[in-house]
């Protein structure tokens, strides 16, 4: 019987994780946070998300991700999830590409509705799309703000009992033969190392997933990537947007909860960024010096009402790919006691709910009410991930997962 669980990483995955954990019973629980809750990509993420993924694993945990973000919307205080839809929005090639994946949606029952051209204006009048363009909206998808979503569930988290400590680094793990039983941290705070004993680790550190491993001959073949949003000034009326994924332009726009205006893209970071020490702060990034005139220029017909919009703000965070471009859930091979929860391309915010289900199953039961076989970090014990390491990656050499 599980009894004592420390999460390493305090973004939205380890908080999750944490509350799925109390729900289930789990009595102590314990985060530990390098510098501040959230202060990793989490308070960066546009937070959109869909359910309609690539296969038939990514399609059931987004579709039970959007019941969560249903379930929080009512549970968690001062956070609303904002359900005006996701659109998938594509030309004419990408949307016949797409047949077999809307076969696979309507077999697994996630719902969605297909607009051609100027019928997405009449469904969301702040959008144009071309006589050619295909939007195929979930209408169950949106976005969560972080800065809402953040606060909310570590209040509700630290109501259910658990522990939080921040401030606080994680610099080894301590083991019995072959099993980890606890692990060493500096407390930035008191000043000084500390020790804690438990049954499970769960490492929900993201872009830092190696830099943790580095104790173990374990590590993940994974790229850390700069990406970047943009915010405008606010409105001063409602828009009327869905959260869109523009594989037209390779970006993403949406509104904004104060009516503002959206934009992301990472397509101007092409080369992967090397994480040098464990205690790396996300504000030490910086957004490509070009990639908001691109935004502005892509998106100027898209949404005509940003153009000559003063803008007013900006985040930067990082997005961590796996080489299969698929999250990493669930045990560390060989080793009893130590699990991951990581490495989930740009949409970590909407797995964020069901992965911390995910792992929580995993150290509980020993296995997932979904089939996540291929989420096993497992996967990658017999990949050369000391050759993939030592060289650089292009983030278009990889496949774009988006949200
Ligand atoms: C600009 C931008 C836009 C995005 N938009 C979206 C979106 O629209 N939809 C979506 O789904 N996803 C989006 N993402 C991706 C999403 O933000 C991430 O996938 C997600 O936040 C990852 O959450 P996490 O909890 O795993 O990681 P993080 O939030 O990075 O948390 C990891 C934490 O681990 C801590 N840590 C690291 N090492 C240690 C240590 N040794 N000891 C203790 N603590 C440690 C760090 O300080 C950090 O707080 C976006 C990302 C960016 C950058």
């Amino acid at each position: 019987m599980i009894k004592k669980v420390i999460i390493i990483g305090g973004g939205v995955i380890g908080m999750s994780t944490a509350f799925q954990l109390a729900e289930k019973g789990v009595k102590d629980i314990t985060i530990i946070e390098k510098d501040n809750i959230g202060s990793g990509s989490s308070s960066q993420a546009a937070g959109i998300v869909t359910c309609l993924q690539w296969n038939e694993t990514s399609v059931k945990a987004r579709m039970k991700s959007l019941d969560l973000f249903e379930k929080f919307s009512q549970i968690l205080d001062g956070y609303t999830f904002q359900q005006v839809g996701c659109l998938n929005l594509s030309d004419k090639k990408d949307y016949d590409l797409g047949s077999d994946l809307r076969d696979l949606h309507d077999e697994l029952g996630a719902k969605y509705e297909t607009y051609i051209g100027n019928e997405l204006t009449k469904k969301f009048s702040d959008l144009k799309a071309e006589d050619d363009e295909y939007g195929i909206l979930d209408p169950r998808g949106g976005y969560s703000e972080a800065h809402t979503y953040i606060p909310a569930l570590r209040k509700k988290i630290e109501n259910m009992g658990v522990k939080i400590f921040e401030n606080e680094e994680v610099r080894n793990f301590t083991f019995s033969g072959n099993k980890t039983n606890g692990l060493i941290t500096f407390s930035k705070t008191e000043n000084k190392e500390k020790s804690y004993n438990c049954d499970a680790i769960i490492c929900a550190v993201n872009a830092w997933t190696n830099l943790i491993l580095s104790p173990i001959d374990f590590k993940i073949p994974m790229k850390n990537f700069v990406h970047e949003r943009f915010v405008t000034k606010p409105f001063d009326r409602e828009l009327f947007l869905p959260a869109i994924n523009d594989r037209v332009y390779q970006s993403y726009i949406r509104g904004t909860e104060d009516n503002r205006i959206l934009v992301g893209t990472s397509q101007h970071n092409p080369e992967n960024f090397v994480i040098e020490d464990k205690d790396f702060n996300i504000n030490e990034l910086h957004p490509y010096p070009n990639a908001l005139d691109f935004l502005k220029d892509s998106f100027k017909n898209r949404v005509p009402i940003i153009e000559n919009k003063e803008w007013d703000y900006h985040t930067v965070g990082l997005i961590s790919v796996t080489a299969d471009a698929t999250p990493v859930i669930g045990p560390v091979p060989n080793i009893e006691g130590l699990y991951l929860c990581s490495n989930f391309h740009s949409g970590g915010f909407a797995y964020n709910p069901v992965a911390g289900m995910l792992i929580s199953e995993h150290v509980i039961n020993g296995e997932t009410s979904i089939d996540s076989e291929s989420y096993l970090p497992r996967r990658f014990e017999e990949f050369n991930t000391k050759e993939y390491l030592s060289k650089t990656h292009k983030l278009e050499d990889l496949e774009v997962k988006r949200h």
